[in-house]
């Protein structure tokens, strides 16, 4: 069955808002060289043009997390780390959705006991829900929907819309 997408987000609102975030961050790291963790794999297009707005020198990192059931609640592993030392670096972790904030929550304790000198969370979008992780910076708020496009999948597709679409059905 196919699945109805409706547009949330579009290009120019992504562009816009980028503009403004990578202002914010580069300010609040002091214009000093930052290290973007981007969390794969929904953050690498968002991580692609959000550190193109940045106005400090930046380098790029990559980890992976898996969360998956475990007996009494969601267990999440380290499936792909970053590759540097980021002890006394400046990180910004760089996610694309906070929904529960499990995967964030898992991320910031894994790497603050790397000791980096800084550390700030950015999310291009934080659904309504509560939830007992606060990202630093925050895209985009949208309601508890599912959300494909501009790096966000459904069973791998709609990664590449250049937009974020909520999906109205998907029998
Ligand atoms: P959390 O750990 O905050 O509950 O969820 C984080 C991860 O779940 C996100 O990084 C993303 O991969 C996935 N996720 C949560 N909500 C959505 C959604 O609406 N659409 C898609 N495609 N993935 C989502």
């Amino acid at each position: 069955m196919k699945v109805e997408l409706k547009i949330l987000i579009n290009e120019n609102e992504l562009k816009e808002r980028l503009k403004t975030l990578g202002r914010e961050i580069s300010e609040a790291f002091n214009g000093e060289k930052v290290t973007a963790v981007c969390i794969l794999k929904g953050a690498f297009m968002f991580t692609a043009d959000l550190i193109r707005e940045m106005e400090t020198e930046v380098e790029v990192e990559f980890m992976r997390i898996k969360s998956y059931d475990g007996m009494k609640k969601k267990v999440d592993k380290l499936l792909y780390d970053v590759e540097c030392d980021i002890k006394g670096k400046n990180v910004l972790i760089i996610d694309d959705i906070l929904d529960t904030g499990g995967s964030l929550k898992f991320a910031t304790k894994e790497l603050r006991k790397r000791k980096p000198a800084r550390m700030k969370t950015c999310v291009l979008l934080e659904k309504e829900r509560k939830k007992d992780f606060k990202a630093d910076f925050v895209g985009f708020k949208i309601p508890d929907k599912f959300v494909v496009g501009y790096g966000l999948d459904i069973n791998e597709l709609y990664r590449d819309l250049p937009y974020i679409a909520v999906v109205e059905n998907n029998n």
